[in-house]
């Protein structure tokens, strides 16, 4: 008999039991932390993680006979996926559970923002007779034709992309670690440089993983290069682009409005003066980490999770390893 434990987030593992069927054991640790690990976590032979909590050396150490790790994310920056190696254990994540989600929520923000939903909606909450008025947002302008960019073409800017044609708008990427012929394929434009996405473009949407170039790549110097001020749209990781830096450029019109769906710490922290400056503002717009979300893509995220380490630890099948090659 398999022991599989969850480390964080579930404490009904009603879906991993329907994938695992009857040759494994599931012990839901429900922890916050690493450090709140039990020393019964010692005994099992896969461990499935949810984003939110880090998996360092600390936590590793302590799955002493843990044989895999399975990312219950697209993103695996929360586990320390080298160390695992030194270790010989594979980490696998779920790359492709919510890319329709996190597509259409970054159409969501897009949309939110440039039709000024926002800002019609709270005003007719406050006074629906009173402020049946186009006036009550300011100027804004027609989607047609503007120009979108994408930040990282793999599979969730691919998606976006795709929606952003359908809008009528212009769409360009930067990403050098795409073969060249995806330009012709999807009919948008490649450029050449981190420079040229930005100066040429009124949207910026980043989709790129969290990585040691990708950590704060996006930079003061970076949008003060330009005078374009783009609104720049963030699905993928906060870390990308630094609270202090979104604080910058929104004082000093470095970029028209940040939208995003994820934060440089999550939960953010009471006293941020990004947050506390802008969030009432109609150049700030953020969701709680929910681009991924919807019943559908959280169920099937669980259930590949669970069926990935039975795959594992019956047949020895590794399904997008992201630390071992080939
Ligand atoms: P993917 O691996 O399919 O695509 C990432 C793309 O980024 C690749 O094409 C890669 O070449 C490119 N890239 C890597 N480094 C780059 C760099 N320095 N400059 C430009 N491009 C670079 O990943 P995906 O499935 O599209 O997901 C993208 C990211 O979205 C994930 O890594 C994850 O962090 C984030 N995500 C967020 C949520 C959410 O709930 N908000 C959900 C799922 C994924």
């Amino acid at each position: 008999m398999y022991h599989i434990g969850i480390l964080n987030k579930i404490t009904n593992p009603d879906i991993e039991k329907k994938a695992i069927g009857n040759d494994a054991i599931i012990t839901c640790f429900n922890v916050e932390k690493e450090t709140e690990l039990p020393d019964s976590a010692k005994t099992i032979d896969a461990a499935i993680i949810f984003h939110r909590t880090k998996l360092t050396k600390i936590g590793i150490d302590k799955l002493a006979h843990c044989r895999l790790i399975v990312c219950a994310s697209v993103g695996f920056d929360n586990v320390d996926i080298e160390y695992a190696k030194e270790k010989n254990i594979p980490v696998v994540n779920i790359p492709d559970y919510g890319i329709d989600d996190v597509a259409d929520h970054t159409m969501a923000l897009f949309l939110t923002y440039v039709r000024r939903i926002r800002e019609f909606s709270y005003a007719l909450k406050q006074n629906a007779s009173q402020n049946w008025n186009q006036h009550i947002a300011g100027e804004y302008h027609r989607i047609t034709n503007k120009h979108f960019g994408i930040l990282g073409l793999g599979r969730i800017g691919t998606a976006v992309a795709l929606r952003a044609k359908a809008f009528g708008m212009t769409v360009s990427y930067y990403d050098p670690y795409k073969p060249t012929g995806y330009e012709k394929v999807l009919h948008i434009n490649k450029c050449g440089s981190l420079e040229t996405l930005f100066s040429t473009n009124d949207f910026v949407s980043t989709h790129v993983p969290l990585t040691e170039e990708t950590r704060n790549m996006i930079t003061r110097k970076l949008l003060a290069s330009t005078d374009k001020r783009p609104v720049l749209i963030n699905t993928a990781r906060g870390a990308v682009i630094s609270n202090n830096t979104i604080f910058e450029a929104l004082e000093n019109n470095l970029i028209e409005a940040y939208l995003a769906d994820v934060l440089e710490t999550e939960p953010p922290l009471q006293n941020d003066k990004m947050l506390s400056t802008y969030l009432s503002s109609s150049r700030l717009l953020i969701t709680p980490h929910v681009a991924a979300y919807a019943m559908e893509s959280l169920y099937e995220m669980r259930y590949r999770a669970a069926e990935n380490a039975m795959a594992f630890l019956q047949k020895q099948t590794l399904n997008n390893c992201v630390n071992f090659e080939g």
